[in-house]
């Protein structure tokens, strides 16, 4: 669902580019909201969220599911935790779907998918081992690594159930907008995958805006 926000840029209270292939690791309190936006358009940001807490709660593809029947996410969209509570809504999206069923990259799932040659690619998995190696004040490890979303990514699910990864939907100046339900942890991967189309072969940078509460 195509919902435009409101929120001037003028007014956000922090903001950064992080470029393809980098993390971007921050915390953002209930009542605030953030804004990923896809610069240059067709790009994959591979991100987790954890409740600040307690990180062992954290972000939950299946509950997210079930709970609003539905396997892509848009505006309206209601994240939850693994404890099945509100985490996240999206209130705005001009793409207008996300994937939570892809997973994300990784050197392994690279080898398999396209080459053995592929091992040592750079892959979103090591953008999050980096990031909770680099900030150990957010008290993350290894075991926190689990099922993510893909914000403008285009998984297309078949007639016959089956996944397919497609050209992205999302173009330059597109953004999702998503507001806090709880103090979180937001962990990003702005994905460096050249191996498939979920960002054009071309990974580009995107910009992590946020805005206190109304
Ligand atoms: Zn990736």
């Amino acid at each position: 669902m195509i919902k435009e926000s409101n929120l001037p840029e003028a007014a956000a209270v922090f903001r950064e580019v992080v470029l393809a292939g980098d993390y971007y690791l921050g915390k953002v309190s209930a009542g605030q909201v953030f804004r990923l936006l896809d610069l240059e358009g067709n790009q994959a940001a591979d991100t987790l969220f954890y409740c600040a807490d307690d990180p062992a709660e954290r972000y939950s593809a299946t509950d997210t599911i079930r709970e609003q029947g539905n396997v892509y996410l848009t505006a309206g969209s209601i994240l939850r935790s693994n404890k099945n509570q509100p985490m996240l809504e999206i209130v705005a999206d001009t793409c207008g779907r996300h994937d939570t069923l892809g997973g994300a990259c990784a050197t392994e799932s690279n080898t398999v998918r396209y080459d053995l040659e592929k091992r040592c690619m750079h892959a979103c998995r090591d953008s999050w081992m980096l990031a909770i190696a680099e900030k150990p004040e957010y008290g993350l490890s290894k075991r926190d690594i689990t099922h993510n979303i893909n914000f403008f990514m285009n998984v297309p699910v078949t007639a016959d159930g089956g996944l397919s990864f497609a050209d992205g939907i999302s173009g330059a100046g597109k953004y999702v907008e998503l507001k806090a339900l709880a103090d979180i942890y937001v962990l990003i991967s702005n994905c460096p995958q050249l191996n498939n189309p979920c960002n054009a072969y071309n990974p580009t940078p995107i910009e992590y805006l946020v805005w206190d509460a109304a």
